[in-house]
């Protein structure tokens, strides 16, 4: 942490200003520019070739499949397309780019003017834990400044600690995979906000299929960028940039560490330079990496072996209709076709696979409500319980459809249901095995009932007459003691009949 803890007061003073770059691999077959296969993990430099090498005189090919996942993302995140986007050349040398380029986009992106919402810091949940819950929260639009393409360049492996490596192995595999850029506008305030957006994001590129967004294996990468300026300021602070922070969680304590850094460097009456910063998670704070004092000159101009890129109206709607129902949208039907509340919607539509399972079950059942009701309540909190995931759970969708209906049907009650759920997750089975050996039994005797309703309206006059001055409710109370004796085996809609017929009378 910085060096002493600054008052609330000070931070008070300031208002951070953050701004994220988001590098996405998209999920092709083969590479941007040529036919090696696009895939992660072969053995090194194996999946190379004068394309993606930049040999003399070897020649890009646009895969189409490239710019149908980038119109797909850009149109997901409400992005304009530019019908005529320009491929660049952002020039650099480094041992793990053989070209001595990158082909990217410059001026002429292929898609501008997105947006992502976010919950504000009012709106936002106080469990930081799960962020998606809070769409009943206020919600703040962060504007994506531009998506372009652009294409990876190869890995460098250290051997020893990056700053003192004794050796240093270059996988030119990762040459020439086919990404996107997206680079929002310094809109976000708080860290929080930061990693909402995040999150947000990456639920969305995951709906669209076009990227796995697995961090570990570097399909998604952020820098954040951040500065800092008094409350009212007109202007913005000098920013720093963090870089390749590989985890949301670690970019939010990134941006919280740098945000009190440069209050106190501005407090202590220094100055914030312009540099790109490493966040060690170990120790918890940043390091300066290099300056960037200096505007780097990466010499853009145009990609001379590449056309300019045409995304045709036809194209544009062809791919626009592969665009699936998105998360927030899914979210919000969801929350009002099976009566959620937001944190049980976002818990639903947490993959897009899932969503789409649930669905698709609860469809086939009598009432779709109470499937999500089983599945949230039953299986989940048992999952939670014992610190599964969904995937791990012994039962299955069709298991939770048959246990709905039954008791949709009143053929179990909910009492009978737990304890069957319990069977199910003690031995590992699924709730059609379970409920066929187990067929708990039902007292649907109308005339045993009865009797034990007789009994329970004997032992409690007072309730009695409650329920016949004019509180219907009461009547649960009879249903729960006349369970309570059957040890939840009574019929629940026969005694629920019963026990009315027998107050009324
Ligand atoms: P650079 O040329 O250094 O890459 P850009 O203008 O391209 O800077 O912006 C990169 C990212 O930094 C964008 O996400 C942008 O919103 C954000 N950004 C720009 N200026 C600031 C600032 N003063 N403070 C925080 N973020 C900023
Ligand atoms: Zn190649
Ligand atoms: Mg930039």
């Amino acid at each position: 942490m910085p060096a002493a803890a600054l008052s609330p007061q000070v931070l008070a003073k300031y208002e951070p200003v953050i701004g994220l770059e988001v590098h996405v691999q998209l999920l092709t077959a083969t590479k941007a520019f040529c036919g090696c296969a696009n895939q992660f993990g072969s053995a090194p430099n194996t999946n190379i070739c004068p394309v993606c090498l930049g040999l003399p005189g070897a020649l890009p090919v646009l895969n189409e499949k490239a710019v149908e996942f980038a119109t797909l993302a850009a149109l997901a995140l409400g992005c304009e397309v530019r019908e005529r986007s320009i491929f660049a050349r952002k020039n650099y040398f480094y041992p793990d780019l053989p070209k001595g380029y990158q082909i990217s986009q410059f001026d002429k992106p292929i898609a501008e003017h997105g947006f992502i919402e976010v919950p504000t810091a009012n709106g936002a949940p106080s469990d930081r834990s799960s962020s998606l819950g809070c769409s009943d929260g206020v919600m703040k639009r962060i504007g994506i400044t531009r998506l372009h393409m652009e294409e990876d360049a190869g890995k460098s492996l250290h051997e020893g600690f990056a700053d003192s490596a004794t050796r240093t192995y270059i996988d030119l595999n990762r040459c020439g995979t086919p990404l996107i850029e997206i680079v929002s506008e310094p809109d976000i305030r708080t860290a929080d906000e930061a990693f909402e957006y995040l999150t947000r994001l990456k639920e969305i590129l995951l709906y669209t299929g076009v990227s796995d967004c697995n961090m570990e294996e570097g399909s998604l990468r952020c820098d954040a960028n951040v500065s800092v300026r008094l409350k009212g300021a007109d202007k913005f602070g000098t920013k720093a940039e963090v870089k390749n922070v590989n985890s949301f969680r670690f970019v939010r304590a990134a941006l919280e560490y740098e945000i009190e850094r440069q209050i106190e460097v501005l407090e202590s009456g220094g100055r914030v330079i312009q540099e790109s910063r490493t966040w060690n998670a170990a120790e918890g704070r940043t390091y300066s990496m290099r300056s960037k004092e200096q505007a780097h000159d990466y010499r853009y101009f145009p990609e001379p072996d590449l056309p300019p890129l045409i995304v045709s109206a036809e194209f544009l709607a062809d791919t626009a209709k592969k665009l699936p129902e998105l998360p927030e949208a899914r979210r919000a039907r969801m929350i009002a076709e099976y009566e959620l509340n937001a944190q049980d919607a976002a818990t639903l539509t947490a993959s897009r696979e899932f969503a789409d399972r649930f669905e698709a079950a609860a469809r086939t059942a009598r009432n779709p409500r109470r499937v999500a009701n089983v599945l949230l309540s039953e299986v989940g909190g048992r999952l939670k319980a014992l610190g599964l995931e969904q995937e791990q759970s012994p039962v299955s969708m069709a298991g939770i459809v048959q246990a709905a209906d039954l008791l949709d049907e009143a053929k179990i009650s909910s009492k009978q249901l737990k304890q069957l759920f319990d069977v199910c997750f003690e031995n590992g089975e699924d709730f059609p095995a379970v409920y066929d050996r187990e067929k708990p039994e039902q007292i649907t005797d109308a005339s045993a009932l009865e009797a034990l309703i007789d009994q329970v309206i004997a032992a409690n006059p007072k309730q009695v007459e409650h329920y016949r001055g004019g509180k219907k409710t009461v009547a649960g109370f009879f249903v729960g003691q006349v369970m309570k004796a059957t040890k939840g085996q009574a019929n629940p809609a026969l005694l629920n009949e019963l026990v009315v017929k027998k107050l009324e009378g």
